[in-house]
């Protein structure tokens, strides 16, 4: 029997552990997994030698701002930065772009706009605002992934907060849909207006102790609702306790943080013209990051996605108190977060149950996204963990490339991506993806 393409390396990460192995493709899946020296026939066959073999990441929280605002982020240049960036599956979220994903017409509008643009597979969250609660069921049949709500000022007009009340009604919806329901989590009566462009006043103003009085509304919710819950970009480690206990009596909560949280503090804010910092809820002192680090050991959360949010470099200027918060880091998430995962003592395989596997079962991809397995996409990656970079603006594939990780250098390169078994090489073959498998169109 021959296969299209088989890939070997001496560092492929399955999900049993970190292995030499064997991927044989045929027809865009993985088809065989065996050992690295398996007698598996081909019509190409790559060597990786001592290159790791990873699945192609999963990012589920991605703000592609097109269309409406693709002069902030489009989805070519987006998806081209998720593949240098190991990143083969991306789902978008319901706002940023124009109109927000509320409704159907704006799902297929959102759809028309990605369709024969995209380098990576796209699919789509909705979202949940005031006075749609009658549109939470045709989008669910139209194929979004789940419902994004805010308790707090979104930054963009047409995407307003959930109340409490609201919350409970959407929320009773969605678990009626069987469906699941993520959430920025930061009560706003414990927000205020920075008292400065500082970065200190900035943090001031939005404390870990909003995103904790958030998360408990969640956690109350889900147990009044049965919904399940994800909370979104988890900045402040004092949630973790009340994560914990929740999931402990078995409610269906989930977390998940983002690379800039975990390698990044508010030590390293070179205030006050740092803006590319700004990310909301914000970046916490050093022993909140190691705080989230313990967490994601624990498994209290379960996913690290990039939270790619950006805009004009116009809209990032200014001080802490006036510029767009949001980070784009999706061509650097894997590089960030393995460098401080290595030196924390972490592995490849946990890095790739955080940033792919852990995604995947988010979003209900598990048996086609996120593992190097037998039946599943043959999504891959050739990743050089030892090899160190400075990171140059100029070569990010974003629409924009304003980055805090500026002149870092990071440790761990992606040398190759390939998609359904196809290296990823300029041109679009990205398709759109919809929760169940037979409904991916391209
Ligand atoms: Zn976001």
């Amino acid at each position: 029997m021959s296969y299209d393409l088989v890939i070997r390396s001496r560092r492929a990460v399955l999900p049993y552990g970190e292995r030499p192995a064997a991927v044989a493709v045929r027809d865009g899946r993985i088809a065989a997994v065996g050992d690295r020296d398996a007698p598996l026939r081909a019509a190409a066959e790559v060597d990786l030698g001592d290159l790791a073999l990873l699945p192609g990441l999963v990012d589920t929280h991605v703000h592609i701002n097109e269309p409406g605002r693709t002069e902030w982020e489009g989805f070519a240049t987006a998806t081209r930065a998720a593949a240098r960036g190991g990143v083969t599956t991306l789902i978008d979220m319901p706002l940023n772009s124009l109109p927000p994903v509320v409704d159907v017409p704006a799902l297929e509008t959102k759809r028309a706009a990605a369709s024969g643009a995209v380098h990576v597979d796209v699919g789509f969250w909705g979202g949940a605002v005031p006075g749609n609660v009658p549109s939470l069921r045709p989008l669910t049949s139209a194929g979004v992934f789940g419902f994004k709500c805010f308790t707090a000022d979104s930054g963009v007009p047409e995407f307003p907060p959930l109340s409490p009340e609201q919350m409970h009604e959407a929320f009773r919806e969605i678990a009626a849909l069987d469906g699941l329901v993520i959430v920025h989590a930061e009560d706003p009566s414990q927000l205020a207006p920075p008292s400065s462009g500082e970065y200190a006043d900035f943090l001031a103003s939005r404390p870990a102790s909003a995103e904790r009085s958030a998360v408990e509304l969640v956690i109350r919710l889900v147990e009044q609702t049965g919904v399940r819950a994800h909370i979104l970009h988890l900045s402040a480690a004092d949630c973790l306790e009340p994560l914990a206990k929740a999931r402990s009596r078995g409610l269906p909560i989930s977390a998940e943080t983002c690379p800039h949280y975990l390698t990044l503090s508010a030590g390293d804010v070179p205030s006050p013209d740092a803006t590319s910092y700004k990310c909301c809820p914000p970046i916490r002192d050093a022993a909140n990051r190691d705080a989230l680090w313990t967490g994601l050991a624990d498994g209290v959360i379960s996913c690290v996605v990039t939270d790619h949010s950006p805009c004009t470099p116009e809209l990032k200027r200014g001080d802490f108190a006036t510029a767009w918060g949001g980070i784009a880091s999706l061509q650097l998430g894997l590089p960030a977060v393995w460098t401080a995962a290595r030196e924390r003592g972490h592995s490849l395989n946990d890095v790739v149950r955080w940033m792919a596997e852990g995604p995947s079962a988010l979003a209900g991809l598990t048996s086609r996204k996120g593992r190097i397995a037998v039946g599943g996409d043959a999504d891959l990656v050739a990743f050089a963990p030892d090899e160190p970079f400075t990171v140059v603006p100029a070569d990010l594939e974003h629409r924009h490339p304003v980055t805090p990780y500026a002149d870092r250098t990071l440790t761990g390169a992606v040398q190759a991506t390939w998609l359904r078994g196809e290296s990823v090489n300029g041109t679009p073959r990205g398709v759109l993806l919809s929760p169940a498998p037979d409904r991916s169109s391209t």
